[in-house]
């Protein structure tokens, strides 16, 4: 074991190159929602993770600063969240971990579904000052998937820390993602316990 290296390193699958494009705007919430969108569905037609998609937005330029998928099978990590590898290529871009750092232009985090417990807690730390969503909490529990325990007033309780939050963007396409993965019997992992009081 000298000398080798302790660590990890994250890459994105190779087919995400041509799904995205750095050097367009997308200045509605639905054009950047759409490619998280894409970015969801692209990630289960090429087997290489779970049915969502996320992606860090520049908010002055519309343009695309970190895209994001879920890698947690493919990379044996429970952490790679799609959200949490948006904010994570976003920072490496950048060259900073706070994406809200004084004097940088504010910035959105845009993901296909509601975040989890973990993003939910990871969102004040990236430094966005947006949150855009597409399906809620219920579609991912409806098949399947945990939320975790997320604090019922979490809206209120990122709106407090400047965070704008909104839901419901092209929801039912992300949805019909989550449902075709479901269909597809692909893995579900972090299965919902059967409990009363998990949210997802
Ligand atoms: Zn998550």
């Amino acid at each position: 074991m000298s000398g080798r290296e302790i660590g990890f390193s994250c890459r994105l699958p190779h087919w995400v190159h041509g799904a995205v494009d750095f050097n367009r705007s997308y200045p509605t919430v639905q054009d950047k929602m759409t490619v998280v969108n894409t970015l969801a569905r692209r990630n289960v037609e090429e087997d290489t993770g779970g049915p969502f998609g996320a992606a860090v937005f520049d908010l002055t330029t519309h343009r695309l600063v970190g895209p994001g998928v879920n890698m947690v099978v493919p990379s044996s990590n429970p952490t790679a969240h799609a959200e949490i590898v948006a904010i994570s290529v976003a920072g490496s871009t950048l060259g900073t971990y706070d994406l809200g750092d004084e004097g940088r232009k504010p910035t959105a985090l845009v993901t296909s579904v509601e975040p989890c417990a973990m993003c939910l807690g990871a969102t004040p730390w990236s430094g966005v000052s947006r949150i855009v969503i597409g399906a809620r909490d219920e579609d991912a529990r409806a098949v399947g998937f945990d939320e975790g325990n997320k604090p019922a007033n979490w809206i209120e309780s990122l709106e407090s820390r400047g965070i704008t939050v909104v839901r419901d963007v092209l929801r039912e396409e992300a949805t019909k993602i989550l449902v075709k993965y479901e269909q597809a019997d692909k893995k579900i992992y972090n299965i919902a316990p059967m409990t009363d009081g998990v949210t997802g």
